[in-house]
């Protein structure tokens, strides 16, 4: 694994030389520093004015791929032109684009099921927050007092045992808990590049478990993970969201140069 920005020179000429480039961006830890609670996360107005630039020059196509619901990550971001795809692509907007993933009954009465279950037993924990996003839950424990955050683990572990149809993830101080279904964000993004008449160069940065389905997927593309990891699947690792946003600056300068 690579650091993007010390390898430049090669990510450069794969850009200069593509039609246009298909950026995908995953939202949380990637684009905009977490903080302790969801709702108090916001885009940074420096990146928000990149992201407009890109898209504006034309050459340059833009999904935000995150665990959010997508009425979430749409009002967060909210810049039109744009592809989003949130609950780990089982919902996606964009273009000329809508895609909502069917879910079966059952697996929507077990997350509806494992919710009221686990509000009641480690809900009303100081600091616990349960999302309820309707293709998947969240049950983030960033708040919770360190000791009682591993009980937290291990009563969601244990309850979401009883429910075989459902899988659970982790992420940073968040359980994620989702149909077990054969469809990630990697499908989401291979949906929204379907939708293309003509094909860029996929360009993809994530920082957490459920993006390695997209580095997978695009294991050709330009695949970049913040925080170097050896067992992630991407090609190139940026340290810092700095190094992100210094990234997307590099790329505009690529494309508003004269062709
Ligand atoms: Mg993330």
């Amino acid at each position: 694994m690579k650091n993007v920005l010390q390898n430049w020179v090669s990510v450069e000429t794969s850009i200069a030389k593509a039609p246009f480039i298909e950026l995908f961006l995953d939202f949380d830890g990637t684009i905009a520093p977490i903080e302790s609670t969801p709702d108090r996360v916001l885009l940074p107005a420096g990146v928000r004015k990149i992201l407009i630039s890109l898209h504006k020059t034309g050459k340059c196509r833009v999904g935000i791929i995150s665990g959010r619901a997508l009425s979430d990550i749409l009002q967060m971001v909210n810049l039109k032109g744009f592809y989003y795809a949130g609950n780990h692509g089982f919902e996606i907007a964009g273009p000329n684009l809508k895609f909502r993933y069917k879910l079966a009954k059952e697996q929507n009465e077990s997350l509806q099921e494992l919710f009221n279950e686990l509000q009641e037993s480690v809900g009303g924990i100081s600091g616990v927050l349960i999302e309820d996003k309707r293709y998947s839950l969240s049950i983030h424990y960033r708040l919770v007092n360190p000791l009682e955050a591993a009980y937290v683990r291990k009563v969601v572990k244990e309850s979401a045992s009883n429910y075989p149809g459902l899988k659970l993830t982790k992420g940073k101080m968040v359980l994620e808990l989702r149909p077990k279904v054969e469809w990630n964000k990697g499908d989401a993004v291979e949906t929204i590049r379907e939708s293309f008449s003509t094909k860029g160069l996929p360009i993809y940065v994530g920082d957490d478990k459920t993006d390695e389905d997209v580095f997978r997927k695009f294991s050709k593309g330009i695949t970049v993970r913040v925080g170097r990891s050896e067992v992630s699947a991407a090609r190139y690792y940026v340290n810092s969201h700095a190094q992100v946003y210094a990234m997307l600056g590099r790329i505009l300068m690529i494309l508003r140069r004269p062709r």
